[in-house]
């Protein structure tokens, strides 16, 4: 059985390989089908653009397609920058950018109300329609100024308590076991075993005398 990893980014294709190495799938890349175009990211909640991504990909490609979309939701910002996240401050805006205005816009709020987490949905579509969807969450709080050097985007803001440090001070395989995407990932694994096991009933039923 195939699965397709509905997305362009290699890292993340990589990511989801490791989480899901005990599935019994063999994991596909866009690439490797020679599928090179893009989806736009349209829909206004993380689950409308996972399943719009796994959806396009699975039509695309005739296979079961996970796809996934993810971001930051912030308390005091009313959840934004949420799908937006990549997006936050503009085009051509880096990291650092994107870190500086959400430190601008929480300037006056007190540590008590910078509650934030990010949030990881995952989408598995299969060819013929069928669809689920699931939802992974890591809860903390944005910091006052970055600290860290690891991770990648938000990471050096989001302050984790039980871990007395930011996602960019953790080490990765630390932040790999507790983030939301890890959260989704597990999820997921369970939606592909049980996909697994109805698929292996149906073919047992067919084979009935
Ligand atoms: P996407 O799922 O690749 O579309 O992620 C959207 C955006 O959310 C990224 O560009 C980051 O800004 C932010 N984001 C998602 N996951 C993480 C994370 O694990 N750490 C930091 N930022 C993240």
């Amino acid at each position: 059985m195939q699965l397709l990893i509905g997305t362009g980014n290699a890292g993340k294709v990589r990511e989801f390989a490791a989480l899901l190495a005990d599935l019994p799938w063999t994991i596909v890349t866009p690439d490797a089908l020679g599928i090179d175009e893009d989806v736009a990211e349209t829909g206004t909640t993380f689950a409308e653009n996972a399943l719009l991504k796994a959806t396009w990909y699975a039509r695309r490609s005739g296979l079961v397609t996970l796809a996934d979309d993810s971001g930051l939701e912030v308390a005091a910002l009313d959840g934004a920058p949420g799908v937006y996240s990549a997006r936050f401050a503009g085009p051509g805006a880096s990291d650092a950018d994107r870190n500086a205005l959400l430190l601008e816009r929480l300037r006056d709020v007190p540590w008590h109300a910078r509650l934030a987490r990010f949030v990881c949905c995952i989408a598995i579509v299969a060819p013929d329609g069928r669809s689920e969807t699931v939802t992974g969450v890591l809860s903390g709080v944005i910091e006052r100024a970055p600290r860290g050097s690891g991770g990648f985007g938000y990471d050096p803001l989001f302050y984790v308590l039980d871990d007395d440090a930011t996602l960019a001070e953790l080490p990765a395989a630390r932040k790999h076991a507790i983030s939301h995407r890890a959260r989704a990932a597990a999820a997921a694994c369970g939606v592909l075993r049980r996909w697994t096991a109805d698929g292996q009933a149906a073919e047992a039923e067919e084979d009935r005398p």
